[in-house]
């Protein structure tokens, strides 16, 4: 296709403010996928997505459109990532296409994540245009979002569209802006190839599938390619463009995006952002800015019974497979015998990845507290990345240890900003900004990576109702008087529980901790220490007194239905349970044990 005719764009948005719901509009109306074959949330293919309403992976689709003018165009919409977790990503796919649009919900308004993905746009040097839907809505206020998108942007929103991708409204306006108001793409047919790296997924039918755009030169089928990064050489099998389903084309030239087969045996082969050239007369210089996207947060997986240690050893490696930013080793844990040590972009990474070992392979998981990566400073003069906090070695061979700290912009309705700044500050924060969008506060906090991994997105969102907005990225690593924190259940550690806490907060955390425990572990026929302590100092201790006998003394009276109910209860917790000595302590208390209310 000539590069006059091709628009390559994604759709910037807060979550829930309609981005899905556009592009199904995008492709139904201009006849991509026949009515018969049109199904809600088109490009988010994956289960787990659809049920939480998020995308995780990257797609695309190539649209064809006959614009007002009688001209062909080739429009296609790569679908970006919208948490956190993934921003590079998202910020691998805008390099991929020139242009965006910027979808605002007219009822909301702007959004933390409305802007850092805006931000990764204007990074790529997109051209934007701004749409404004649920104009439906009676609670719309397109002109004060049009202000608003201005003065927090400084984007001039005097020509949005304004439409209602629910109902279909505006939708041609937005292909007209489309093909209109964004750039061609630039690029060179008879220059060595040079295709990006964009994303790549593991297809039970088909193998390893890439995605890529072609920035110069062509890509054909049956060429011989080589990834810059890797040097692994491949031959091309298919080559095909996503409507969304596969379609075969023998060619991709400049400007263009599609997907190829090269019997790829692993997603891990595959590094997002790497430049493809051909094995022949390719490219010396790959594209710029490219990095590998890092785990930031650990944490332990085991297995509830020992005997699905093969199970999820089986699990996890067909999991790595498909997804190369999740890490694993194997870990020993005293207490919990045989499991993995797995690495995440983020905690919601972690819980997707946890939920599908549960759900699709059924395996009952304790997982052990998240965790950042710490650098240590050793006496000896080396240097140590720190993923889990029980192999944090004697003090005495620590010089100092280092934390990832994290940029966090929330954004929140006025009359709830005095519980964020104290949740912000009872988490270490140090205030960077406060401005305000229109009736809304945008605060800007540095804190550290550590205090977040836990349950703050949760706590934010319940000291606000809801109403905030928040997103982060990772600025740098900073010296702090951290220690580690251990467990201890009738006297035995219990390294699950071991945490990395700030030498000031240490005592309030573990009160906390040994409080929540007390609730969490059922009573036995013994009394139970349970303490915390750094080093061999405890800071903390409760004693859960020993069990009566009968465990439905507590149901007065005799009703038979309720007594029943109670033993059932027991018996599934039960089976949820590790042995710890002489203690069974259910697999809720490791994740219950670390949130802090
Ligand atoms: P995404 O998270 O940005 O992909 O948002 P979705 O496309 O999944 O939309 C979030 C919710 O808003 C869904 O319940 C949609 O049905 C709804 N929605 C999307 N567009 C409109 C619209 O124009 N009007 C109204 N009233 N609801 C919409
Ligand atoms: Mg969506």
């Amino acid at each position: 296709t000539e590069l006059s005719r091709i628009r390559n764009f994604s759709i910037v948005a807060h979550i829930d403010h309609g981005k899905s719901t556009l592009a199904d509009r995008l492709i139904q109306s201009t006849g991509t996928v026949a009515d018969r074959d049109m199904k809600e949330q088109l490009l988010d293919s994956m289960d787990i997505e659809r049920e939480r309403g998020i995308t995780i992976k990257a797609n695309s689709v190539r649209i064809d459109y006959k614009a007002n003018d009688g001209q062909d165009y080739v429009l296609n919409l790569i679908d970006t990532p919208g948490h956190v977790d993934f921003a590079y990503e998202v910020s691998r796919s805008m390099r991929a296409v020139e242009g965006s649009l910027l979808i605002v919900d007219a009822s909301q308004g702007v959004e933390a994540q409305t802007l850092a993905n805006v931000y990764h746009a204007l990074d790529a040097g997109h051209e934007i245009v701004p749409v404004l839907n649920k104009i439906d809505l009676p609670a719309a206020e397109p002109d004060r979002v049009k202000a608003q998108i201005e003065d927090v942007i400084g984007l001039d929103a005097s020509d949005a569209v304004l439409i209602s991708a629910k109902s279909g409204l505006g939708i041609p306006d937005v292909l007209e802006a489309i093909v209109h108001r964004l750039p061609a793409p630039k690029g060179d047919r008879t220059a060595p190839l040079k295709a990006m790296l964009v994303d790549s997924w593991y297809d039970p039918y088909l193998g390893v599938v890439v995605m890529v755009r072609v920035m110069d030169g062509v890509l054909r089928k049956g060429d011989r390619i080589r990834m810059m990064q890797t040097n692994a050489v491949y031959s091309v099998d298919t080559l095909a463009v996503l409507r969304p389903q596969m379609v075969a084309i023998p060619e991709l030239g400049p400007g263009e995006i599609g997907v190829l087969t090269a019997q790829i045996k692993q997603v891990r082969d595959t590094r997002v952002g790497d430049t493809i050239t051909t094995e022949r007369k390719g490219a010396t210089e790959a594209l710029p800015g490219f990095k590998p996207a890092q785990p930031v947060v650990f944490c332990g997986l085991f297995p509830v019974d020992a005997a699905d240690f093969e199970d999820l050893r089986d699990a996890i490696e067909k999991l790595a497979l498909n997804d190369a930013s999740f890490s694993y080793e194997m870990e020993t844990s005293a207490a919990l015998g045989f499991g993995f040590r797995c690495g995440f972009l983020g905690l919601l990474h972690l819980e997707v990845i946890r939920d599908r070992l549960e759900r699709e392979y059924d395996i009952d998981l304790i997982t052990t507290a998240p965790s950042v990566v710490y650098h240590l400073y050793m006496r000896d003069g080396t240097v140590k990345d720190l993923h889990n906090p029980a192999d944090m070695p004697d003090l005495t061979l620590v010089d100092h240890l280092e934390e990832p700290r994290i940029k966090a912009t929330i954004l929140v309705p006025d009359e709830y900003l005095g519980d964020v700044l104290k949740l912000c500050q009872d988490r270490r924060g140090i205030q960077a900004d406060l401005s305000y969008a229109g009736s809304r506060a945008m605060v800007v906090y540095d804190l550290p990576l550590n205090e977040v991994v836990f349950d703050f997105y949760d706590r934010l969102k319940s000291v606000t109702k809801g109403y905030a907005s928040f997103d982060y990225t990772i600025t740098g690593y900073r010296e702090d008087a951290l220690v580690k924190m251990q467990v201890l259940v009738n006297d035995e550690p219990v390294d699950a529980l071991s945490m990395m806490v700030h030498r000031d907060r240490a005592e309030m955390r573990g009160r906390a901790m040994v409080e929540k425990l007390k609730d969490l572990i059922p009573r036995h026929m013994f009394k139970i220490p349970i303490q915390a302590a750094i080093g061999g100092k405890v800071i903390a201790r409760e004693t859960l007194s020993a069990l009566r006998k009968d465990v439905t003394a507590k149901c007065y009276g005799g009703d038979a239905t309720r007594k029943r109910k109670l033993l059932d209860k027991q018996k599934a917790g039960k089976k949820k349970m590790r042995q710890f000595g002489k203690v069974d302590i259910p697999q809720e208390a490791f994740i219950s044990a670390l949130k802090m209310d």
